[in-house]
This record gives structure tokens, sequence and C-alpha cells, in this order.
């Protein structure tokens, strides 16, 4: 006879709460007293039931429950064991599989996911009251729904410009009294946190993906994140990082990709398309594209930005700068506010064609 609503005969169906599964494939001759004592250190965690099963050559522990707490890498150095599986993804509050609806961040009149397609437009960097309020408000005349520029710079050599710090969000909350423009920017360390009281969304970059201190204090800080992908992080370990984020309490992350390092050197990383969908299906966080970190030249950032909405980006974040040649950092891949409204002319049909208002 069934068992109730299952495949299986009644016999054979032990239910267990919970929504992770792992399995533990045991060492031939792994000794009685091994396996109960590997059993009780996971069991004695709370919320894992471990299910063992008796091969003729080999045996499994099956895991059932939170296992989210466990480390494959800590099971597998017990001398009981051969190898350990993990048949769920090691993050919960990022996954889809728990939470099915897409997640959408309001930002001041704009919101990021969902039907609207978010444009993060403004330099690289906040290099003066000037450019900053005539970036903003030239991008706000094209559409832009929220205005980027850093003022806590992560750079490569540490003779290069580093921001103007807090001078910088001052000039930025400037730019937004004057424009309505919500604003994004770059924070580099949990010092500088009270800093960001007044900023609108607060940016990790690709360099302090996997600060998991900063992470930490993120997740308490009540505003929105946006999570840069790691320069050679994979999309699990973007979503680890995420899951920091949320495990805090903030649910508000949004996800990035930024361009990736591999073999080819005609670009300044490679933009991983694919990452869209993919974090998409895995994750009901929203993902944007940021096709001028990714590409690091100016005119690459149209057709690369055409890429990311048709592939299904919930929005983008560009560099522009109202004189790309006199930029103090990353001019070179900065596109100018005439190109910036180009841009936007031919993305929105695009957008319409993939449902999304702009
Ligand atoms: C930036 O957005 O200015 C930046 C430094 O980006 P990334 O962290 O992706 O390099
Ligand atoms: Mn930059």
């Amino acid at each position: 006879m069934p068992a109730k609503g299952g495949l299986f005969p009644k016999a054979l169906v032990r239910q267990t709460k919970g929504v992770f599964i792992m399995i533990i494939i045991l060492k031939n001759g792994a000794s009685k007293g091994e396996v109960e004592k590997l059993i009780h250190s996971i069991e004695s965690l709370g919320g894992i039931t471990a299910n063992t099963i008796i091969g003729e050559h080999s045996s499994i522990i099956g895991l059932v429950g939170d296992t989210s707490q466990l480390n494959e890498d800590d099971i597998a150095a017990s001398d009981a064991v051969e190898a350990v599986k993990r048949v769920q993804e090691p993050y919960k509050m990022a996954n889809r599989k728990f939470h099915p609806d897409d997640t959408v961040i309001p930002v001041g009149e704009a919101s990021v996911g969902g039907g609207a397609l978010a444009m993060i437009a403004g330099p690289c960097s906040v290099e003066s009251e000037e450019q900053i309020v005539a970036v903003a408000k030239s991008v706000k005349e094209s559409g832009a729904s929220m205005l980027r520029g850093g003022a806590f710079k992560p750079r490569t050599s540490p003779y290069a410009f580093q921001g103007l710090h807090d001078e910088g969000i001052r000039l930025l909350l400037k730019a937004k009294k004057e424009t309505g423009l919500p604003i994004v920017t770059e924070i580099m360390s949990i010092e500088h946190l009270e800093l960001f009281a007044d900023v609108d969304v607060i940016q990790v970059g690709a360099r302090n993906m996997q600060n998991f201190e900063l992470l930490k204090a993120l997740g308490h800080c009540g505003k929105p994140i946006l999570l840069k992908r790691g320069l050679s992080s994979t999309l699990e370990e973007l979503l680890m990082s995420a899951e920091y984020i949320m495990a805090g309490g903030n649910g508000n992350v949004i996800l990035c990709e930024r361009g990736i390092r591999t073999f080819e050197t005609a670009t300044r990383n490679t933009l991983d398309l694919s990452a869209v969908p993919m974090l998409k299906r895995l994750s009901h966080l929203p993902v944007i594209i940021d096709p001028s970190h990714a590409c690091g030249i100016a005119w690459m950032v149209e057709p690369m930005a055409r890429g990311a909405v048709a592939v299904g980006a919930d929005g983008l974040i560009v560099e522009v700068h109202n004189n790309p040649p006199k930029a103090l950092c990353d001019g070179k891949q900065s596109i100018t506010p005439a190109a910036f409204d180009e841009l936007m002319k031919g993305l929105r049909p695009m957008a319409a064609l993939m449902g999304r208002t702009l």
C-alpha cells in the first residue's frame, strides 16, 4: 500500500522534518564506534536527523534538516568518512526554493527587481561638487533611477586617487538634494559605516565580497546592499556572501555581476552574462549588470548593456563622466552624459520587449 501522497511503500518511508539533505558515504570497514560518534556530533547540533543505510559493500548516512550549519570538510575529516555530498545548496535565505517570488527592493521612488529596469548611473568617483551635480542632473534627465559615485575607492595602487571620503558622501547628498535621485556608494571598512547614514544603497565592491565581518555588519544596517561579485568568485560564493547579509536580518540584497578574471586580455574582465539567468534561477534576489567594469571600454558599454537586458537583468550600473579623458578614475570605461542618453533610448524598446518598464 503506497504511503500517503508518496511513491514509496509505507515501510520504506520515514518522514523527517527538514529542507536540506546531505549524504555521507562511509568508508568500508568504518567502525560502529566511529560512526556513532559522528552521528552524535552532528545530531547534537540540533535540527538534523541522521538515517543510516547499511549496504553489503558500502553504507551511507542521510542527513535531513538544517544542514546549512554543517561544513563538508569537517565531516570529511572523520576517519569513518569516504565522501560527503550536499544535495541542496548551502544557502537558505537567498535560495529561491524557499522563497519562490522575486524580491523587489524599494529605493526611494525607484525599485530594484520586479517589473522595472533599474538604471544606476554616475561617475566612478565623486571628484567635485560641479562634477557630481552636473552628472546627476544629466543622467536624471535621461531617465536614470539612481546616482552612483565612489567616495571610498579601492585602487590597485596606493598612489592613485583614493576618493574624497566623507566629503565625497557629502557631495553625493548635495546631488541627491538637487535631483531627488537616491545615491549608491561603496563602503570599504566597517569603521566608516556611520558616514553612510543617509546613503540609500550601500555598495560592497568586488574586492570586499568576502569581507565577512563587513557583510555581517551590513546585515544589521537596515539599508539595501548592492553586492558585487568578486573577481574570481563562483556564483555559489556570491550567494553565500548574500546569505551573510541576510542572516543578519537584512533581506535587501541586490546581486551584481561586474565581470570576472579569465585568460582574456582584450577586455578588462569577462562579462559573465550567464550569471543572470543562473542567479535568477537559484535565488529570488534581483540581479544587475555592471558593463563598465566588466569590459573596461566605453564603446562596449552599450552592446553589453543590451545583452544584459536581453538575458533578463533587473538593472544596470553604468559609469558616466562629464569629461572622461580627465576622470580621476576609470575614464577609459566611462561614457559621456550624451552617450548615456543614447543608451537609454536604445534600451527602451529592448526593455519593453522583455516586459520591463524603463
Ligand atoms: C566601482 O563600482 O566603482 C568598483 C570599484 O567596482 P568593482 O568593485 O566591481 O571593481
Ligand atoms: Mn570604476
